[in-house]
Order: structure tokens, then sequence, then C-alpha cells
């Protein structure tokens, strides 16, 4: 799979893992006796004069859309039955806040009407409404096409998977083809946006095809399926540094949302389930279809994974993925993997200080002057790291991470400066 130069000149080339063209389907996990589910708003016990929609005891349905107040717009779609055990506040990466809403699970399923008795209605208002929690997640600029400073004029379907070991979208591709030629009806319908390309593997393309969008092959070493080479390798277009997809009009979405579209209005029912890849600590991936809001944990009881206390939990692939930190954590609409990593083969991040050795100079993508700009971002000064060594053309692909011998956690820094000077910037616009 990761095929590393023997003498270090040459660039390590990693190709993505290649489903089969006739995937067996994925290991369905039971319902676990309690789902979570994390709003993205943060919880205010005591509401500051709102009025709160949710509270411990109350019975909940599948497919039910749960809001903290009445005028809120953040809301998430029960994937069980059941009733409200606990409300509480949730810290995520960089501060984050989130209410997590824990659910009893029911034996008996019963499906909430709301989003049946509307099925007919294929239109942005009923998407807006009740499908921004499904499988895969619509990002919000679908949503609003028109509502950046550039109106999107392409939509660009990720049928590649976005890290190694990953084959959640290529699944998606080959054993859910109809539902999404439905879906990208649907985005076309609702977004009044023909202009659909599907990014895809070589060997998909057929089934690609089937989707009604257009197919471009993407190519099988990493990190080429990250949105950014997208845009420069198969629309011949470079995002400017400090800028977005969206800022020159294309919007991404996962093949994944785009069959939960579709099957949500084929089924008239709101889907709940979401397959990801398992990776385990020998390196092997297996496919999942588990409801979202499952803890790890019952992920991994399934497959007698004994999760030691030192062992490291991540949530994304092995590039990309973040650490989490409790087996309660509970996979989400957009959680691609789950891998676990025995801590006796754990690449230590260390803080020894660079050595200039430019390991990671000639295999980042964004050609920048790795050595450089992570001399900046160890001492805190992420202002100068922007401004002298490009610190925003990094597409976060985590190859610099990979290679560097004094085991810097390159990615890891760079993620937070830029959140950092993201909050400067948001604080600075507020006072203003
Ligand atoms: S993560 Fe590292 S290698 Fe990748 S684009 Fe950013 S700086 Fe370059
Ligand atoms: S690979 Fe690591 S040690 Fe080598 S130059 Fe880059 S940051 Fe420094």
């Amino acid at each position: 799979m990761i095929k590393r130069s023997f003498i270090g000149l040459i660039k390590p080339r990693m190709r993505y893992q290649a489903i089969e063209l006739t995937p067996p389907e994925p290991r369905k996990i039971p319902a676990p006796k309690q789902v979570t589910l994390l709003l993205n708003e943060p919880y205010d016990p005591f509401g500051q004069g709102k009025s709160p929609q949710l509270k411990k005891g109350d019975p909940i349905k599948t497919g039910q859309k749960l809001a903290l107040y009445e005028d809120s717009d953040a809301y998430v779609v029960s994937s069980a039955t059941g009733t409200i055990s606990a409300l509480s506040a949730l810290i995520g990466d960089f501060g984050r806040s989130y209410t997590a809403i824990s659910i009893d699970v029911a034996e008996n399923e019963e499906i909430d009407e709301q989003f049946p008795a509307l099925v007919k209605d294929t239109s942005l208002e009923t998407v807006k409404h009740f499908l921004t929690f499904i499988p895969g997640n619509l990002p919000d600029v679908i949503l609003s096409p028109n509502g950046s400073s550039t109106p999107i004029e392409t939509i660009v379907i990720c049928g590649v998977d976005r890290d190694l070991l990953i084959t959640a979208n290529q699944h998606t591709v080959v054993k859910e083809s109809s539902s999404v030629k439905r879906g990208v009806e649907i985005l076309k319908q609702i977004t009044g946006i023909d202009n659909i390309i599907i990014a895809s593997p070589e060997h998909l393309m057929q089934d690609a095809g089937l989707s009604g969008a257009e197919v471009r092959v993407v190519n099988p070493v990493y990190p080429a399926s990250l949105p950014k080479l997208i845009m420069r390798d198969l629309l011949g277009r470079v995002v400017p540094a400090g800028k977005t997809c969206e800022d020159l009009g294309v919007a991404f979405i996962s093949v994944q949302a785009v069959a939960s579209l579709g099957k949500a209005f084929n089924e008239g029912r709101i889907p709940v389930y979401k397959h990801f890849n398992l990776i385990n600590k020998d390196g092997t991936s297996v496919l999942v279809s588990a409801i979202i809001g499952t803890p790890v944990r019952d992920i991994f009881a399934a497959f007698n994974i004994d999760a030691g206390e030192k062992d490291r939990i991540i949530f994304g692939g092995p590039m990309t993925g973040e650490s989490i930190y409790s087996e309660d954590h509970p996979i989400q609409p957009d959680t691609d993997a789950v891998m676990i990593q025995d801590q006796k083969s754990l690449a230590l991040v260390s803080d020894y200080p660079c050595i200039n050795c430019s390991e990671c100079i000639p295999i980042c993508p964004a050609k920048i002057q790795v050595n450089m700009l992570v001399r900046f971002l160890e001492v805190g000064k992420y202002q100068e790291a922007a401004d002298e060594y490009d610190l925003y053309s990094c597409i976060e692909c985590g190859l610099c991470s990979f290679v560097c011998v004094s085991r810097i956690p390159i990615l890891q820094y760079i993620k937070l400066a830029k959140y950092e000077l993201g909050r400067i910037s948001r604080a600075e616009e507020t006072n203003v």
C-alpha cells in the first residue's frame, strides 16, 4: 500500500485503496443501547430567555428533527426511537462547542411522520428543513448556492475517498448507483445547477457514469483526491492562497450525501446508516455500517477490538484523521473512517527541533518551504507564517508530517495556526 522510497530521493508514492468491482456489503452494527447526536450549537442549560424544545425524558422517534430552541437554525435528525436521557455541553477540536443529545434506544422503532408527509415536494426548503444531517453531510453551500461572494456554478461529487485505506465513497459509487442518480437529479432541481461532475477512480468510471453526472478521473496517488487538487488537475483552476473552492464558484459534496439525498426521496424516510471503514491495529480495513450516533465502543465490541488506555483512536484516515479521546464518541454523518492504532506501533510526535533535512520540501504539493514555515509555527508566530511562508497555500494533506524525521506534528501546527488567525480575524470584524 505505502511504497516508500528506499533512498529518500524519490517522493514516496501512496496509492489510494481500490475497492473490488463487486464488493461485499458492509458489516452492519446492531442498533446500540444509546445514541448520541452532536448538535452544532452550544448548550446553555438556562436558555437565557429562549424557549427550549428538548428536555430529559422527551420521547423521540426515528427521523425526528431535534433543535434546541424554537428559533434555532441548527438541528440534528434522530437516528433512533427512544427517550432523551441527557443534554450536555461538548467541546470539540479547537474549542468548537456542541450540544450532545443522548437518547436511550427503545426496542420498537417508530418513524416520525413529518418528512414522509413532504416527500413528494423535492424542494430546497424540504431539503434545508430535514436533510442537512444525512449520512455524508450536506454542505451549507449546496443549500445556498447564491449565498457566497461568487455564486456556485459547478458541483463536484467526490466519488473518491479523501484518505488512504478508505473505500466508503467508492462503495457507494458501485453499490448505490440508482440512489446516486436520483440524488444528482434532486441536486440539479434544488440548486438550478446543471454542471455536475463526479470525480471517480479510473476503475469505477462505468459505475460513476450511471449517476448522470460528467465523469472525470482522479489520479490514484495520494493526495490527488483533496478538493484543491481536484480543482487544479480536473478543472484546470488553481485556488489562490487564502481562497476556497467556493470562492471560485465550485462546491464539493460527497457521493454518500448525494446517495442519501436520493434515498430519502426514493424511500420516503431519512437515511440514518453511515458507511465507514474500520481500520484495525494491524492496518486491515473493513467497511462497516452503523446508525449515526453509535458510540465507537460498540463498533470495537462488534469486532472484538480491545482498546488499551494508550492506544490511539482516530476519526478519519492515517494522513488527515483527528484523534478522539473517548470510546463514547459517536459516529457522525461525515465519519468516513475510525482507526485504532496500537500504542506499541504508534508513530510518536516529538518536540525535537527541525534539523533542516529538507525531506518535507519536495513532498509538499503546494510547494511550500515547510522547513521555514515550521520555525514560525513552533513559536506561535502565525501571522508571519501566513505573510512570509504561505501558510494559507497549505491544502492540509499531512505529507510533511509523514516524512518529518524529527516527528514534528506539522499538520496539527498548521491547523492550529489557521484556526487562531481565523479566530482573531472574526473577533476584529465583530469589534469594528
Ligand atoms: S500539509 Fe504539509 S505537505 Fe501538505 S500542503 Fe500543507 S505544508 Fe504541504
Ligand atoms: S522534515 Fe521535519 S526536520 Fe526535516 S526539514 Fe522538514 S520540518 Fe525540518
